[in-house]
């Protein structure tokens, strides 16, 4: 790991102010992700600011009905929340799925959207990688891609998203909440917070220098019945191959995302609204145009698989 100084912010403006007078200084919340990649020299900070002091650990009602979840709440805490549990159970599901007990204890709900990609040759820094390296290259387009993406990617980069919870928030229509160091706020729906790879992969986000996230909103219930559906290599501490989360109402309307399949979590309008067709029908809209390999063709008829058990379990139950 290479050296860095360190302090801790006592507010998100303070925060973001930080940030701001250090170049390549970094934020750490659980640094459940941020110190693995700092131990293998993929990040490099030069400066951390501790943001585990700025409060934002609670989640309230807004007024509109919703729910405001702090940044800084952790991602056991909010998988056991009564309101979520019962109002918003897509997404207690899709965090019990992720990681670890020890790992959600520590995991925030920003620095979870903000984890960086699984891809395997980001990791290997002996690769070539234009995530890590921009103009390097990416070994993965044709070397062993069978985890990574199959839309929305680019001749630069195939690399997936691997938040499970940040799948369930886009089913869910999640909004992002920021302030900067001069307390200007932003509403981020969650799809805009992530930047397709282009030619330029290393940029991820729509987020400035300096842009901290305080919360994540959620609108009013919708009910419904509410499916996360991982499939993995092992049946614990895995991330997801494919993932698809659902939200499926009695006259079988509904919405779907999908991880493990695109840069970021990945649903679309027109596959909402194939929802009374069935499965295939919502899977074409989804993954249309989809480019596969040898290794990750698989993906496309295990997410119809996945969908088609979801709505045939919602049927029978309605
Ligand atoms: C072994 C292992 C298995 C895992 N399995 C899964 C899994 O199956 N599914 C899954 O979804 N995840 C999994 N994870 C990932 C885990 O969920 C993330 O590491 C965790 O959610 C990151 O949260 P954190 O608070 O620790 O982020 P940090 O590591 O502290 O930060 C991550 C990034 O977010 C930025 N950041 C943090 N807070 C803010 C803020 N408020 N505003 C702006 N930027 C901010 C940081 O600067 C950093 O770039 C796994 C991790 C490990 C180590
Ligand atoms: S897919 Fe993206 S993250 Fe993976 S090696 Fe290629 S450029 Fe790097």
């Amino acid at each position: 790991m290479k050296a860095f100084s360190y302090e801790r912010a006592g507010s998100a403006r303070e925060a973001a102010a930080a940030l701001l007078k250090t170049p390549n200084a970094k934020f750490i919340a659980g640094g459940t992700n941020l110190i693995d990649l700092m131990k293998l020299q993929i990040e490099t900070p030069t400066h951390l600011v501790d943001v585990n002091g700025v409060g934002l650990d609670r989640i309230e009602p807004t007024e509109e009905g919703g729910l405001r979840i702090g940044a800084l709440v952790r991602n056991t805490d909010l998988a056991a929340d009564k309101v979520v549990r019962r109002d918003y159970p897509l997404l207690s599901r899709a965090l019990v799925s992720g990681a670890s007990g020890q790992l959600r204890n520590r995991a925030t709900t920003a620095g979870n959207l903000l984890q960086r990609t699984r891809c395997p040759y980001f990791y290997d820094t002996a690769q070539a990688c234009n995530k890590r390296v921009p103009g390097s290259g990416c070994a993965a387009m044709e070397g062993f891609n069978r985890t990574l993406a199959i839309v929305g990617a680019s001749p630069a980069c195939i690399a997936t998203h691997p938040s499970d919870m940040a799948v369930a928030l886009r089913a869910l229509d999640a909004t992002v909440e920021t302030t900067d160091a001069e307390g200007r706020t932003r509403r981020i729906p969650l799809d805009l917070l992530y930047r397709a790879p282009g030619t330029t992969p290393h940029l991820e986000t729509t987020l400035e220098r300096g842009e901290f996230i305080t919360a994540v909103t959620l609108p009013r219930p919708v009910g419904g019945t509410q499916v996360y559906h991982k499939v993995r290599d092992r049946a614990s501490y895995a991330f997801a191959l494919v993932s698809v989360a659902a939200i499926v109402q009695r006259d079988g309307s509904g919405a779907v995302a999908l991880g493990g399949v695109a840069h970021k979590p990945w649903r679309k309008p027109e596959a909402d609204a194939a929802m009374p067709q069935g499965a295939k029908a919502v899977v074409g809209q989804l993954l249309a145009g989809a480019k596969t390999s040898e290794h990750n063709a698989f993906k496309a008829p295990l997410v119809e698989r996945a969908l088609g058990a979801i709505l045939a379990d919602a049927r029978a139950r309605a």
